[in-house]
């Protein structure tokens, strides 16, 4: 399906900053910038600027990479030449493609990977990310973005991966826009196909996330792209003045619900329990809206139409009694599996197939690193995603060094 950027973001505004007292400084105690000044405001003006009008000047540090003015927008699709697809195997090592030997492999592109590639390549380990056939990670199909530090007005999803993408590749990181098929951690050097393409690396950062889960009925899977969808922001836009469903009960369901809002002339929030597990701001946004009606007790038991949605038969789970309901569309948003297919056979697993980790970032495989929601199915936030690949990067590299792989590094080289 086509992917839909929304420009008619609504994000919450924040409130005018307030002076707290604590950020009082006298004169005297205010820190001089290169032009001898102290950054200092009069006193009226200094109460209304956030840090009471601090501010060190660096336009005289020559030290900085120039840093580019706009954020370029990501080419999705593989960046390299199509190539025959033949099945990767021990014996293939080809070159052709660029690049495909380093110190880090990072396998993944949304925050976790791309924040362990900024730190990789910092530490001038020149990293290659394989990035997936759809880069960027569930932020791509995320619309606001307003818990993410450092963006007081919300950003949307899309655009803040490319800020962390051309960051990444800002300091020399090669990003391949590939999926990995299969991998080799019986020793090292560590292999990876991708693409027909064998990639060898001295460590590896899984970074893989997690992807959307589906009820798993044929019906559902035959009419999806055709009224069926697993991203309200990506396919909101084509149902406007429809009545669609949403269903589960979570965050991801609430938010999706209040946000086809937008479009919608209808929101039928079909959950299977008479509790939502989602949040209690999120509860109360999508119980206050006008547009939704929630059906608690309520599971989809087929979608019908005949080229596109037309209708639902839902059941009761209580009673286990069946109606029809009119609706042209149906989202599902009942939560992400995480995507560790190819490494399963060579890393420890959950019951849910989330990757195990054993010692910070650390995994059975000495050299290999996770990060990000691949292995953590408690907090999947695009921050604490984001730390933890700057914990697997800071990993990577002690390990490295550990080996006599590279040299000792500075604690300046982050
Ligand atoms: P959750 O696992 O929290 O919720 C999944 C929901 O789907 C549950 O209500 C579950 O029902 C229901 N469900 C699961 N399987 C089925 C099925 N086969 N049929 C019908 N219903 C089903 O996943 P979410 O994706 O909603 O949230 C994941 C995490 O991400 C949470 O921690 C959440 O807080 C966070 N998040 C935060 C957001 C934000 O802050 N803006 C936005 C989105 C997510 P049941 O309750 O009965 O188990």
């Amino acid at each position: 399906m086509k992917r839909t950027k929304r420009d008619d973001a609504t994000s919450s505004r924040t409130a005018p900053t307030e002076q707290t007292s604590g950020a009082a400084a006298t004169e005297q105690d205010r820190p001089r910038d290169a032009s001898g000044s102290n950054g200092a405001t009069a006193p009226d003006t200094a109460a209304a600027l956030p840090f009471g009008g601090l501010a060190i000047d660096f336009s005289t540090d020559t030290g900085a990479v120039p840093i580019a003015t706009s954020v370029p927008t990501i080419a999705f699709g593989p960046d390299i030449a199509p190539v025959e697809l033949t099945p990767g195997g021990p014996d293939e090592h080809r070159f052709e493609h660029g690049r495909t030997e380093s110190k880090v492999l990072i396998v993944g592109s949304g925050p976790a990977g791309l924040t362990a590639a900024i730190y990789a390549a910092r530490a001038n380990l020149t990293p290659i990310v394989l990035a997936g056939s759809a880069p960027g990670g569930q932020l791509m199909i995320t619309s606001d973005v307003e818990n993410y530090p450092g963006f007081p007005d919300g950003i949307q999803g899309p655009d803040l991966m490319a800020a962390f993408r051309a960051q990444a590749e800002r300091f020399g990181t090669h990003i391949v826009d590939v999926d990995v098929d299969r991998v080799d951690f019986s020793s090292r050097p560590f292999r990876l196909w991708a693409h027909a393409t064998e990639y060898r690396a001295e460590s590896v950062i899984i970074a893989t996330g997690a992807s959307a889960i589906w009820l798993g009925l044929e019906s559902e899977t035959r009419f999806r792209g055709r009224g069926v969808s697993a991203c309200a922001t990506c396919d909101g836009f084509f149902f406007r003045d429809k009545e669609i469903g949403v269903v589960g009960g979570g965050d991801t369901a609430l938010e999706e619900a209040t946000f086809l809002t937008r479009f919608a002339s209808k929101v039928h929030l079909l959950h299977r329990r008479d509790q939502f597990r989602g949040s209690k701001i999120m509860v109360q946004r999508a119980l206050d809206h006008p547009k939704i009606e929630v059906h608690f007790n309520t599971a989809v038991d087929e979608v019908l139409g005949d080229t596109h949605v037309e209708r639902l038969r839902l059941r009761d789970t209580v009673t286990g009694r069946q109606w029809e309901m009119p609706a042209q569309g149906l989202f599902i948003a009942i939560g992400h599996k995480p995507d560790s297919e190819p490494f399963r056979d060579w890393l420890e697993v959950d019951a849910k197939g989330y990757l195990v980790v054993n010692d910070q970032t650390n995994t059975k495989i000495e050299g290999v690193f996770v990060a990000g929601d691949v292995h953590d199915h408690r907090y999947r936030q695009a921050v604490t995603a984001a730390g933890d690949g700057c914990r697997a990067a800071i990993d990577a590299e002690r390990w490295l060094e550990a080996q006599g792989i590279i040299e000792a590094s500075t604690a300046s080289a982050w």
